[in-house]
């Protein structure tokens, strides 16, 4: 909707939630760049933009100032700019677009770690109300295993300090990450993690192989058998059993899943195993997505 009048950087992605809103990319590719399973930004070089390169995209999106309610800060790690540059973007987007309601971005944990809470607080004051986190595991073994470049207490830490600036998470989780052999593992300790964060959002995709899976497995650290769909489908109900979360907003949706699930958790979480049970009792009955219909 908003694409017209700026030249974007391609690949270009958003979450889809945020398919209505203003994209403005402050940074381009991601400044890690090193996740085994991630191929978002490999054809990238990541950079920094100028203020000024970000205040002509500003300006150009003027004449739609009414229009505009959601902003998604792009690309992968936006908020790796200091607190300073991302303080005077926000107050420009606030001062060209007065129905703003909600600012949002990806972020990794060591860009939070590497702010106080009163940086997060600020920039959370200025309209950064939301971020998208690809935790992917909570597992230490398969985080490893995909050169994450976090662990389980870097992405607690990071998660929970954005949690105390006021900032709201929605969090990803990546069913299949750690193949047959870290399988019970990877969602055990994922569900940990989650209810040790409480995210108002909570979603799962599914591992998937844009450069083929012996691309992936080279870059894998260690043995890696990929889960077929009920191996997949296992993984979500001990991820689910081990869920404890007062109230999050639980999606399974993404193209990639063979098993569409939504739901309130924990409010849901009884009549959410119970579709997975009868998935795994009976797929035929279970409306799974066929391959040819996960569209990746
Ligand atoms: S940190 Fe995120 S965007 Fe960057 S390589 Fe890893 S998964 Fe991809």
């Amino acid at each position: 909707m908003f694409y017209y009048p700026i030249q974007y950087d391609e690949p270009l992605f958003r979450p889809p939630s945020e398919a209505y809103s203003f994209i403005l990319q402050l940074t381009l590719g991601c400044s890690w760049n090193r996740c085994a399973f991630c191929e978002m930004y490999t054809m990238k070089k990541f950079r920094e933009r100028s203020y000024e390169e970000i205040a002509a995209d500003i300006a150009k999106m003027r004449p739609y100032a009414n229009e505009i309610r959601k902003v998604f800060l792009a690309d992968g790690n936006a908020l790796v700019l200091p607190k300073e540059k991302l303080v005077k973007i926000l107050v420009a987007l606030n001062n060209n677009f007065p129905r703003i309601s909600r600012i949002s971005a990806y972020a990794i944990a060591k860009d939070l770690q590497n702010k106080s809470v009163e940086d997060l607080q600020e920039l959370r004051d200025k309209g950064l109300h939301l971020l998208y986190v690809g935790i992917e595991s909570g597992d230490n073994a398969v985080l490893k295993a995909v050169n994450k470049g976090e662990n389980y207490k870097s992405q607690k830490n990071a998660l929970l300090k954005a949690k105390e600036a006021g900032m709201k998470l929605s969090v990803m989780i990546l069913n299949g990450l750690g193949g047959e052999e870290m399988s019970k593992q990877h969602a055990i300790h994922s569900a940990v993690l989650c209810n040790e964060i409480q995210p108002e959002f909570l979603s799962t995709l599914v591992l998937s192989y844009p450069h083929g899976k012996n691309h992936f497995m080279k870059r894998f650290k260690g043995n890696f058998s990929s889960l077929g769909t009920m191996g997949l489908i296992k993984e979500m109900k001990d991820f689910i059993e081990n869920l404890e979360l007062k109230h999050s907003i639980f999606r399974s949706d993404h193209a990639s899943n063979y098993l569409v699930l939504k739901g309130t958790l924990n409010r849901d979480k009884a009549e959410l195993l119970e579709r997975i049970d009868h998935a795994l009792n009976a797929p035929d009955e279970a409306g799974l997505r066929e391959e040819w219909m996960r569209g990746l």
